[in-house]
């Protein structure tokens, strides 16, 4: 049976969902599926250990991974990789960042954002943003080092106790030449845009950053996230972590609203495993309503304030 690995991705001591989304991708697979864990602790192993399928957790522990550097941690990856025939990452800011370099190392292409797995060799992927979906196959002998799109799988459950496994930091040569400098980030109290059910996102048609304030004020009713278009994020209304797209983040909320966004082909590649996209928009040829499951022709100054109103 083959062999796979799942690359663990967390921060600030937890375990994100796109680990267990990358498991959801990997069970489709194999079963015999390890996920391992780099961290300075051991926290990160036992929430790893809980999802659902997993059957080990490789677990090494080490100051150098206090922070999550792909340089650093790639040589160690590739090593413990030896004996896998799949290492699948999330395509998260962290899985992006790791598995090209694990590719240069082991000398393997690297498969990138895995829709979905129609037979153990043969995946879906996005092209061209999203506007096509290209089936391919990997020769038979090649070790398969991928990437997962976490919005096209599921999260799994929480019930398993799968078996730990201390591990001895291979000795591999860590590179000195990346350093970890700090990190800043937006602090917010509403839900991550990568995990939110509900998303609310403004275009360049909000107008100003004071405008996006009705966008919050709806999005705290609902308990929704706050996106944008790359208009609204380069006319410096919000930043640019809230950009979604092709370039930006992709999500796959159950509930979207597209505010005063006209509906590019690279926004849409963020969204298109919503679930039910609602488009509010005062053109009613805008090709955003040509994806959307509720189309709204109205200005969106007086559509906010007027659900709102109707959410009291
Ligand atoms: C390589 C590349 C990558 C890109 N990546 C991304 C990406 O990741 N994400 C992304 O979003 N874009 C991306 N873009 C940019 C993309 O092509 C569009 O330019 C951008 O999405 C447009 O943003 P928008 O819809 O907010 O603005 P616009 O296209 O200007 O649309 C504004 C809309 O608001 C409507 N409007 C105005 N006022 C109101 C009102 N009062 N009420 C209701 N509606 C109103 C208008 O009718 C219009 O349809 C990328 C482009 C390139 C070339």
């Amino acid at each position: 049976m083959s062999k796979v690995l799942i690359v663990a991705d967390h921060f600030d001591g937890q375990l994100l969902s796109s680990t267990s989304k990358a498991v959801n991708c990997g069970s489709q697979i194999s079963e015999d599926l390890d996920v391992l864990v780099l961290e300075k602790g051991s926290e990160i192993a036992s929430q790893a250990a809980a999802i659902d399928v997993v059957k080990n957790v490789l677990s090494i522990s080490n100051e150098a991974f206090e922070q999550p550097i792909a340089a650093i941690m790639a040589p160690v990856v590739a090593e413990v990789a030896d004996v896998y025939d799949y290492i699948l990452l999330p395509s998260t800011t962290f899985g992006r960042d790791l598995a090209p370099r694990i590719s240069a190392i082991l000398d393997v292409n690297q498969v990138t954002d895995i829709m979905s797995v129609e037979e153990p060799r043969i995946f879906k992927r996005p092209i061209y943003a999203g506007n096509a979906i290209q089936t391919i196959k990997i020769s038979d002998g090649q070790k398969i080092l991928a990437t997962v799109r976490t919005a096209s799988f599921k999260e799994l459950g929480n019930a398993n106790n799968a078996n730990v496994i201390d591990t001895e930091m291979p000795s591999v040569e860590i590179p000195s030449h990346t350093r970890y400098g700090g990190v800043q980030s937006e602090k917010t109290e509403r839900p991550d845009l990568q995990v939110a059910s509900t998303v609310i996102s403004g275009g360049r048609g909000v107008g100003s950053a004071e405008n996006f304030e009705l966008l919050y004020e709806l999005a705290d009713k609902l308990g929704a996230s706050v996106g944008a278009s790359r208009a609204a994020v380069d006319a410096g209304f919000v930043p640019n972590d809230m950009q979604v797209g092709q370039t930006g983040k992709i999500i796959a909320p159950d509930l979207y609203f597209a505010l005063g966004i006209s509906g590019a082909i690279q926004h849409i590649a963020g969204i298109k495993d919503a679930g039910t996209i609602v488009a509010v928009n005062k053109d009613a040829d805008a090709p955003i309503f040509e994806i959307a499951d509720i189309g709204i022709v109205a200005d969106l100054f007086e559509f906010i304030p007027e659900l709102i109103s109707k959410l009291d």
